[in-house]
């Protein structure tokens, strides 16, 4: 892969960089697999935890999202008051025993019956734990980006099981290095008077 295709998107819809007529589609448009990942890492942007931010989104066999998640405490568990910490002399201490993935996240919060022969894209390989979660939950695909805790036994464990229970994982190998969200790329975000007849924001000053 050279340099020039690892180049940036602006999600945007001014006319494509390749410089074709507006008449034809958008060349530069996300693929499904770089728009679910991209989620997963939107997502992530949620997360208060300060030294590791996990997306997951789990998507139907009809490319639907059917869950979101990003790695949290616990539904009504303050978490001003639950500790963030990674080391600690009292495991207690640590966000380990409190901490919920973004992949248990992402099932728990499924707006479909179930998420039965789904495939979750997630941003950090699943620990052994998530990996239970999926095998139970039917889903039956994994998409990953980075693998960097491959070398420890939670890994180990869950590759073990999630071979076992016969669910594929594959790293997913972004062909962009940034997807950049620009607010201002469907024009000015201050509303304007308009000819059309709406009612505009800045003229309802009373
Ligand atoms: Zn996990």
């Amino acid at each position: 892969m050279n340099v020039e295709e690892k180049s940036t998107c602006a999600v945007s819809n001014s006319p494509d960089s390749s410089g074709g007529p507006e008449t034809m589609k958008r060349q530069n448009y996300l693929e499904w697999s770089e728009y679910f990942m991209a989620v997963a890492f939107l997502s992530a942007q949620r997360s208060k935890d300060p030294s590791s931010q996990v997306g997951a989104c789990i998507v139907s066999q009809e490319n639907k999202i059917v869950g979101i998640g990003y790695n949290g405490m616990p539904n009504g568990c303050d978490d001003d008051l639950l500790p963030w910490a990674r080391s600690a002399d009292d495991r207690l201490d640590t966000k380990y025993p409190y901490v919920c993935h973004a992949e248990m996240n992402a099932i728990m919060n499924k707006n479909s019956a179930d998420v039965k022969g789904c495939t979750i894209y997630v941003a950090l390989f699943p620990c052994n734990e998530c990996a239970k979660l999926i095998i139970q939950s039917g889903i039956k695909d994994v998409v990953y980006l980075s693998d960097k805790y491959h070398c420890t036994p939670e890994m180990e464990a869950s590759r073990r099981l999630l071979d076992l229970a016969r669910i594929p994982y594959r790293q997913f190998h972004p062909k962009r290095k940034m997807i950049v969200i620009d607010f201002d790329s469907i024009g000015p975000s201050v509303e304007r008077e308009c000819n059309g007849g709406c009612t505009p924001a800045l003229n309802d000053k009373h």
